[in-house]
């Protein structure tokens, strides 16, 4: 009993850490996101969905990383991809971008705006429930990599 405990602890620890290194060239086509605009090293920036059902050893969160890179500032702003208000309820559900700044879940209609500004929190419904965000780091530009603690 106390190992089954232990296990459980450390798979929850090990599903909560967040560690990806990705590089913006390539990321899209790894992630077989095959689409000509919005891939993260469009000029007029973009974002690319990293899920954690083709990374199940990595650390990419819950469901996985909605990366994003502003095309003005340069920043990259990383997102979990569960849905927090349904993840509330208890239901597995993908944000997804809507336009290229504001994104959106399916499942209970929920959106955010301003995604390339890292505002994390709903704009619609009755506000509140905020994305969780990561931090995007990159030195040069290409290598960008995610964490979960700053
Ligand atoms: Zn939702």
């Amino acid at each position: 009993m106390i190992i089954i405990s232990m296990l459980v602890i450390t798979m929850t620890a090990a599903a909560q850490k967040v560690d990806f290194m990705c590089n913006v060239h390539t990321v899209n086509k790894q992630e077989g996101q095959w689409r000509k605009l919005w891939r993260l090293d469009d000029p007029d920036g973009g974002y690319v969905i990293i899920r954690k059902a083709k990374h199940p050893n990595e650390h990419v969160g819950i469901l996985g990383i909605l990366l994003y890179k502003d095309s003005f500032t340069g920043d990259f702003w990383a997102y979990e991809l569960q849905c927090p208000v349904c993840k509330d309820r208890g239901v597995q559900s993908e944000i997804r971008m809507r336009t290229n700044i504001v994104c959106e879940c399916r499942t209970c209609k929920s959106e955010w705006q301003n995604i390339h500004m890292g505002s994390a929190c709903r704009t619609n419904q009755n506000g509140g429930y905020y994305l969780k965000v990561y931090n995007a780091e990159s030195d040069d530009g290409e290598l960008v990599r995610v964490t979960n603690w700053f």
